[in-house]
């Protein structure tokens, strides 16, 4: 490709939500074959690309926790699935050729090795996609946390937050036909507006430490690649 990067490394959060496609539960892996094709045309062009995947699509500790579990063990289990997903999109951009590394914050020993900051970045520079899964390793902490947190630890020019929808929007864009899209917003406006686009954890992260932040529709093909060579699909977060 003659496209030119703007990005040299970018943070790309994927929901577990997002994995499932049209299932109700789990991984449908039509889903991250489409994924994977589009993260390796980043790595084709030479962007370095870490990942923090989500685990919503298998358990979430406070949806356990309103079932009656104890909160710091749905976490747990909520941590432990994005591992899972981890392994999948690994398998799947593996089968596409892409080098891929699977880090957790949970050391795991003989499946995937422990989160450490300066080997994630050794493997970037060399041009493998690394995994960040586990999310952060405490409960009370979501992966859109773990997202900036990682961001912001390995050096990335742009944290990519993966939604369903265009970008962050006045309201819920699926419920109400005249929600706005924003194409530009502060991180004081986030949080002055409470628009939920993110946590307040890992917007005052990114604000803090002034990481950019843009949030786009995965299902929109063309999109991930558009964005990193400067295009302004979504909404951009910065300060
Ligand atoms: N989780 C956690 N600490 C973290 C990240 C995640 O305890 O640092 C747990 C939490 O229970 C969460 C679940 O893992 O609900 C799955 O993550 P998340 O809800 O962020 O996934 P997504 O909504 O992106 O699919």
């Amino acid at each position: 490709s003659d496209r030119q990067p703007k990005y040299k490394r970018i943070l790309l959060k994927l929901s577990g939500e997002a994995l499932m496609g049209d299932e109700d539960f789990g991984i449908d892996p039509k889903v991250l074959d489409r994924m994977a094709l589009e993260i390796g045309q980043l790595v084709g062009i030479g962007v370095q690309v870490g990942i923090v995947i989500g685990g919503g699509n298998l358990f979430r500790g406070a949806s356990l926790h309103a079932a009656g579990m104890d909160r710091v063990t749905g976490d747990h289990m909520g941590m432990l699935a994005t591992v899972m997903n981890a392994l999948a999109m690994r398998d799947s951009l593996e089968r596409s050729n892409i080098n891929t590394r699977v880090m957790s914050a949970i050391p795991m020993s003989g499946v995937v090795e422990h989160y450490d900051r300066r080997k994630a970045q050794r493997y970037l520079n060399g041009g493998d996609v690394v995994i960040f899964s586990a999310g952060t390793g405490n409960p009370f902490f979501t992966t859109d946390s773990a997202a900036c947190l990682r961001g912001i630890e390995v050096e990335a020019d742009l944290v990519l937050k993966a939604t369903k929808v265009d970008g962050v929007f006045t309201d819920d864009p699926v419920k109400n036909p005249d929600a706005e899209k924003f194409s530009v917003l502060s991180y004081d406006e986030v949080l002055i507006r409470k628009l939920g686009v993110m946590d307040l954890t890992a917007i005052c992260l990114v604000r803090d430490h002034h990481m950019p932040v843009r949030v786009f529709n995965m299902n929109k093909t063309g999109a991930l690649l558009n964005i990193v060579v400067g295009g302004n699909d979504g909404t951009l977060i910065a300060g």
